[in-house]
């Protein structure tokens, strides 16, 4: 396809009918006078004062319950950088669309004209009654990290930033299949991240979580690497700084490495760089659109290679899709207060076992593949998988209640999964 073509197909998409892609439905009768009466004055006075009384029935008596936030501020949209609060909506808009239709779950998109911390924490959190759950998205680092950090400490429902958890979940999760392929111990891979953002610092913090160790993670910036003595470090940089005095850049950093995780920019990770990894090396080159390294460039470099990008034209795409609709169903099901470690981690191993499991010809049809099975190229599930929504919600909902943040427990556990079959 040109990219002429491609263009008009994308603006006519978006253009086509109701401009945008998203509309609010009624959930109830709506026909009749009695029906109005019950939906608006005055039958809905007797909900407003129950909540009243305990705001707890809002769960009961409105939308709440199923209602996601995606909220962004324009400020780091896709990879095209920072387009602003309105320039961002059509992604915002897109990502109400992979809630519906992957965990049913309605979406308010809202766009905020700030740059400013305090005014976007101070709109967010006065927004806690109307949703369930927040997905910020598209932040720019750092700001992103005060933000969800202000956000989760003084709201009682799931915030979650899914640029840095969704890519942390589903990479957390490749990580840990592709040791077990490589026969590597993820305790002691060294693992080298070329990026400082948002994604990677909140994916090796994730990974430390899982069983990498710190002192065999170093990190990479513009700069080169990310060392305890440089002068310039923000404090989030700071938290990944090496000890190692002597490496300066990547070519230094990758020798003898186990583990290259590219979070930074396209074609930054060379194959002379791959081949100077150690046998077995993996490599998550996942910038977007356009990897660190090429797919292909990397599989014939090194036959030994365990590849994943961010694509979905190759193999062991990670995409954050796997993750955030079941993340929050779970989270929502259970009417949780946040979304923590516990219930991330719950995540990443659902995820990861999911793989494991035979997989239905539903899945190999849609992708055009006569089977899949664990493998180098089958680290992680499709995202058309349609057990990642049973296996992964219940997952997250268990470690919710185990947690002790889940206001609801969930006790027939097969009636749930059940029920998010339908
Ligand atoms: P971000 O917050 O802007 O961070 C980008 C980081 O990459 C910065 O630390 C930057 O260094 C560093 N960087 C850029 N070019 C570099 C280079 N040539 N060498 C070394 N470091 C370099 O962005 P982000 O949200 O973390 O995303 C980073 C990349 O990952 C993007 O391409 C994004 O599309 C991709 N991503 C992919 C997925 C996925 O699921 N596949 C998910 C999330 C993000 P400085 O700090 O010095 O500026
Ligand atoms: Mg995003």
């Amino acid at each position: 396809m040109t990219e002429n073509k491609k263009t008009t197909d994308a603006l006519d998409y978006h253009a086509m009918g109701r401009p945008g892609k998203i509309e609010v439905i009624p959930t109830k009768p709506y026909r009749s006078q009695r029906d109005l009466s019950l939906a608006y004055s005055p039958g809905v006075a007797e909900p407003c004062l129950r909540i009243a009384e305990n705001e707890e029935d809002a769960y009961k008596y409105t939308a709440k319950g199923n209602l996601v936030a995606v909220i962004s501020n324009g400020t780091a949209v896709l990879g095209l950088g920072d387009i602003g609060a309105q320039a961002g909506k059509p992604v915002m808009e897109g990502k109400g669309l992979l809630f519906k239709i992957f965990a049913d779950i309605d979406v308010f998109d809202l766009e905020l004209n700030t740059k400013n911390i305090d005014e976007f924490v101070n709109t967010v959190k006065i927004l806690e009654p109307t949703f369930g759950g927040i997905n910020l998205e598209d932040i720019k680092a750092p700001e992103c990290f005060e933000i969800e950090t202000r956000l989760k400490a003084e709201m009682n429902i799931p915030v979650m930033h899914d640029d840095q958890h969704g890519t942390a979940i589903i990479s957390s999760a490749a990580l840990i299949n592709a040791c077990e392929l490589q026969q590597k111990d993820i305790s002691k891979v060294k693992i080298i991240i070329n990026g400082a953002g948002a994604a990677a610092i909140s994916c090796a913090r994730l990974y430390l979580s899982v069983g990498a160790t710190k002192e065999n993670i170093v990190m990479l910036d513009r700069k080169g690497v990310i060392r305890a003595d440089r002068a310039d470090l923000e404090p989030i940089k700071a938290e990944f700084a090496t000890t190692s005095t002597h490496l300066n850049t990547l070519d230094e950093a990758i020798k003898d490495a186990d583990v290259f995780i590219g979070l930074s920019s396209a074609n930054t990770f060379s194959p002379e760089m791959l081949l100077s990894m150690a046998p077995n090396p993996i490599v998550f080159a996942m910038a977007n659109p356009d990897p660190e390294i090429a797919y292909d460039l990397a599989v014939n470099t090194r036959n030994d290679v365990i590849m994943a990008t961010g694509r979905s034209d190759f193999p062991n795409q990670v995409n954050n899709v796997l993750g955030f609709p079941f993340i929050f169903r779970g989270a929502l099901d259970v009417r949780a207060r946040a979304i923590n470690e516990e219930m991330k981690i719950a995540a990443v191993y659902a995820i990861a076992e999911l793989v494991k499991k035979p997989v239905p010809e539903s899945v190999t049809q849609a992708y055009n593949v006569k089977h899949l099975t664990f493998s180098k190229e089958y680290i992680i599930p499709k995202p058309m998988d349609p057990r990642l929504i049973s296996t992964v919600s219940p997952a997250v909902a268990k470690a919710a209640i185990a947690s002790g943040v889940a206001r609801k427990v969930i006790t027939d556990w097969d009636a749930y999964e059940e029920e998010l079959n339908q």
